[in-house]
């Protein structure tokens, strides 16, 4: 790093420490905005916490600062573009919307009335993803404060429907790329990796493929004393047909299910084994009385991020009421999905598997499949410029190196920010693995905030003394 940008780097995070006070309570003012996506008597919350976040962009020197109708809650972008067109473009992504409180009687705290206890923040959203809001806000301001300006082009995107399924920002997506184009993305919506201050880079997403299958026989359910024997019984071939989706390993027998899957590098295993894997610990909070063997050579880690899974989500059909009831049901139907990895495509997997479940349908019955949705994973290869130069900073801001993970979940916007603006993401996050997200009683450590806000002030310190053409430009 040159002196100049040392120099300027100590002034904003000086900033930081001297503002402090100033900062949590603000985060506490913007932690008070009810903005649950899921709840309609909210809508005018949402919008307020949308107007909140303008204002800040506004004061802090963000320009462009636009407010966006979709279909469902407003998109909030912003962007500063005056560190010079050879230095790196940058976007943020994360969300101001929140999960509702329910159920409130949980609460010990009042969920929109923050609470600074024992080096926590309690509050809704705190972790899950104001507080990750704020970081970036004030890791920008604590720059623009000291030195006037950001060492990188920086461009802004939060929306507020992450919780209710993002579908208004996929949309967004694929209507304004211009208002998204960079060179790298940065999401802040994950966690560290424990509450002993070891940070955390997410560097890929499964994607998914979800169906529902229905077998259906005769015109209605039929006496078994009558016709068994006879009729083939439509739960049987069900169970029998969704069984056979995989061996006894989890290993998928659908042909040319595998054929895309890019293998593991032995820099994704070697990540991978990095991260402490208690498989005890893990088995008890399933309270499972043994985990399953699962597909031949992967750990537990592996095959829960880094190796496509299939899992029937839910089965129904006959008679499931009191008592005994003889019947040969008309029809039986079942939900399953399936994670994907790198490089299957979910529209590929989705006619592989209705093909598959086709043709192997008995000429007893009739089988119908119907696609209810799909998404596509993510990956930024370890060795992306972008994954070093966040580990740098976020091991300047909380003097630890961040382990390097691989999710088993899905983020659908880093998906379709892949597929309509060609970015590649790397996930940075501060929330606490164990801080409730979702659940009553939500929290975030104080040092994460103020370590996240440090790890993005040297985050865009180290970007900003790189060309974009080092950082990959496209
Ligand atoms: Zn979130």
């Amino acid at each position: 790093m040159t002196t100049e940008t040392n120099t300027a780097l100590a002034a904003a995070l000086a900033h930081l420490r001297q503002n402090r006070d100033r900062h949590l309570r603000e985060l506490d003012e913007f932690l008070r905005i009810e903005s649950v996506s899921a709840d309609p008597t909210k809508t005018g919350e949402v919008r307020h916490a949308a107007q909140w976040i303008m204002l800040e962009l506004a004061t802090i020197g963000f320009e462009q600062v636009a407010l966006h109708e979709t279909r469902g809650h407003p998109i909030v972008t912003a962007a500063w573009l005056h560190a010079g067109p050879d230095r790196p473009t940058v976007l943020v992504y994360c969300h101001y919307d929140v999960q509702p409180p329910d159920p409130l009687a949980e609460w010990v705290r009042p969920p929109f009335d923050p609470r600074h206890e024992d080096g926590r923040i309690y509050a809704r959203g705190v972790g899950d993803d104001k507080g990750q809001i704020f970081i970036h806000l004030k890791a920008a301001e604590a720059w623009m404060a000291s030195a006037g300006r950001l060492p990188v082009n920086l461009r802004i995107f939060f929306e507020g429907d992450e919780e209710v399924g993002s579908e208004a920002a996929d949309e967004f997506i694929g209507e304004h790329p211009e208002l998204l184009a960079a060179d790298l993305c940065v999401v802040s919506d994950t966690g560290m990796q424990d509450d002993e201050g070891t940070p955390a880079i997410t560097y890929g997403l499964r994607g998914i493929a979800y169906f529902e299958v229905r077998v259906s026989g005769p015109f209605q359910d039929l006496h078994s004393g009558g016709y068994g024997g006879a009729i083939a019984n439509p739960a049987r071939v069900l169970v029998e047909m969704l069984a056979g989706l995989q061996d006894e390993h989890g290993r998928i027998t659908i042909p040319g299910f595998y054929d895309k899957v890019r293998p593991l590098t032995d820099a994704d295993r070697a990540a991978s084994a990095a991260v402490p894997f208690d498989e005890e610990e893990f088995r008890e909070q399933t309270g499972v009385p043994q985990l399953w063997s699962g597909e031949e050579g992967y750990t537990y880690a592996e095959r829960i991020s880094a190796r496509p899974t299939l899992d029937i989500n839910g089965i129904w059909g006959g008679y499931s009421g009191e008592g005994a009831k003889t019947i040969i049901p008309a029809w039986a139907a079942a939900k399953f999905s399936a994670r994907l990895v790198p490089d299957q495509d979910f529209h590929e997997i989705e006619r592989l598997v209705v093909d598959h479940l086709r043709r192997i349908a008995p000429p007893e019955v009739k089988v119908d499949v119907r696609i209810i949705h799909g998404g596509a994973p993510a990956l930024t290869p370890l060795d992306h410029p972008a994954v070093a130069v966040a580990a740098r900073a976020l091991e300047a801001a909380f003097g630890k190196a961040p382990v390097f993970l691989r999710s088993g979940g899905s983020i659908p916007v880093v998906a379709a920010l892949r597929a309509h603006v060609g970015l590649s993401s790397v996930l940075v996050g501060f929330a606490s693995p164990n801080g409730n997200f979702h659940a009553p009683n939500e929290w975030m450590p104080i040092a994460n905030l103020s370590g996240g806000m440090e790890a993005v002030v040297h985050l865009w310190g180290e970007l900003g003394e790189m060309t974009a053409d080092q950082l990959g430009r496209r």
